[in-house]
Parts: structure tokens; C-alpha cells; sequence
């Protein structure tokens, strides 16, 4: 099964547990942990999309791959991003102090700004389920280059930069509405959730699959289930406890707590 942004998680939910020795945490974030560090999330009273009708098209792959127009609005769009000059919060350090006690299974994210890795979480337990926004790949050849240099080029004029080796469409390396996941990281994020026994759902509304299917792969291989998050979700039900206080405060008592 190829695993696309916007649909459930199919069969891999199934997949026999490994053995367990130690009481190890995964966490998904998702917007909302970045808020307190100026990103704006996108389905808030405050959310980009909420606020910029429209603007969830330009991230949509059908959309991007046919339309020269869409792919100029998508870079200014990147452009103005406010990731690019922010910097972590105390939740993201609260993260990083998880992984310092040896309790961090996995970081799972949703967020594409490269603020876990800026506050100090090691990049093997960060999983970038929708990808980066640092980085630029070509639709055609697969080339990396930097999204920093292909905002250059659009700032220079040139309305549609294109892959600088073969000429192809270039890109945010960034899963865009349509697109598959990589399949690699997912099964990781799998794993990471079927592994823990403590998972906490950190800032996500856990609406945009299969992201959100985590929390279940995680309480149907026995974790315990902690929701961390302003508005409810559709997995509160699953959950042992539901936190609705800010983030930046309650994921550091949270990890406090997980530590003793
Ligand atoms: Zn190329």
C-alpha cells in the first residue's frame, strides 16, 4: 500500500508489537507546538488557511505540477513563512530533555520548519512525516538542493526556478496534498508508535491521516494515550488523560512527570 497525505492507514496497523524492556515515549506533534515560536498553525482561529482562503491550493501536487502560476504563488508563499527566522520554544526543549533521560522512543512530526532538530533532538528519532521545508528536490531527477537558493533565484526574477541539473519541476522537499508519504519514514513512525508505551499527541487537531491513525496503531499495541492540545480531537476517546492547557506550559510538566 502506498501511503498517501489525506487518507487513513490501511493494513500496517496490524503488525505484531516488538518486545519491550523499558517504559519508552513517542511523541507526534504537530502546528501547534510551533505557535508559541510565531509559526502560525493552519486550521486555528489564527491559521494560514483559515485566514488566506485559497492558500491550501498552492500546496496541492496537481495543482503545483500544472500550473506555472501556482508554483511562483507557492514559493512567495514559502517565502513568507515565518519558520525561517524562528526559534524553538520550551516544548521543544522539553523534547529534547525527554531524550536526554533515555525515554524517547521517537519524535514523530507533522511540522515541516526544522525546529526539533533546531532545539537539539537528535535527527535519527526525528521523523519528518511531511517532509521539510529546508530543502528543494526535483519532481524529475530527485536532485536536493536548498530551498534557501531557490528563493534567491525567484527573488532575482526568475518567476519558476527550475532544477539547476536536468530542468525539471523543483520543489520544497515537503509532502504536498496528494502526494505518498515516504514510505520509509512512516513505517518508522509505525514502529516508533507500536514500540511505545507511553504516546503523546502533542499540538495535532489528528485530522489529516495517516498521521492521526498513530495514535491507534499506539493504544492497540498497549501504550497509554496522552492528548496534549487546545481543541479536541477525534481520539480523545482513546485517551488516558487529555491535557487542554498551553503547550508551552504543559509539555514541560509532562516530561517532568514521565521522568521521575
Ligand atoms: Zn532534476
Amino acid at each position: 500500500m502506498v501511503p498517501i497525505l489525506g487518507r487513513s492507514l490501511g493494513a500496517t496497523v496490524d503488525q505484531p508489537a516488538a518486545p519491550r524492556s523499558r517504559r519508552l515515549v513517542t511523541v507526534l506533534t504537530g502546528a501547534g507546538i510551533s505557535t508559541d515560536s510565531g509559526i502560525p498553525d493552519f486550521r486555528g482561529p489564527n491559521g494560514l488557511w483559515t485566514k488566506n482562503p485559497g492558500t491550501e491550493k498552492l500546496f496541492d501536487i496537481d495543482a503545483y505540477l500544472a500550473d506555472p502560476e501556482v508554483r511562483h504563488r507557492s514559493w512567495l508563499a514559502r517565502r513568507r513563512n515565518p519558520a525561517w527566522g524562528a526559534e524553538p520554544n520550551a516544548a521543544h526543549r522539553a523534547l529534547v530533555d525527554l531524550e536526554h533521560q533515555g525515554l524517547l522512543r521517537g519524535l514523530v512530526t507533522q511540522n515541516i520548519d526544522r525546529l526539533h532538530q533546531k532545539a537539539g533532538s537528535s535527527p535519527d528519532l526525528v521523523l519528518e512525516l511531511h517532509g521539510n521545508m529546508v530543502e528543494a528536490v526535483c519532481v524529475s531527477c530527485g536532485a536536493r538542493s536548498r530551498t534557501a537558493d531557490a528563493l534567491d533565484r525567484v527573488d532575482a526574477g526568475e518567476a519558476d526556478p527550475r532544477c539547476l541539473v536536468c530542468g525539471g519541476i523543483l520543489k520544497t522537499a515537503t509532502v504536498m496534498f496528494g502526494q505518498p508519504l515516504d514510505p520509509a519514514v512512516l513505517d518508522a513512525a509505525v514502529l516508533a508508535a507500536m514500540e511505545a508505551d507511553v504516546f503523546v499527541a502533542v499540538g495535532t487537531s489528528l485530522t489529516v491521516h495517516p498521521a492521526a491513525g498513530l495514535c491507534e496503531v499506539a493504544v492497540r499495541n498497549g501504550a497509554e494515550l496522552l492528548i496534549v492540545n487546545a481543541d479536541p480531537t477525534p481520539y480523545d476517546h482513546l485517551a488516558a488523560r487529555l491535557v487542554r492547557e498551553p503547550i508551552g506550559v504543559a509539555l514541560p510538566a509532562l516530561v517532568a512527570e514521565l521522568s521521575r
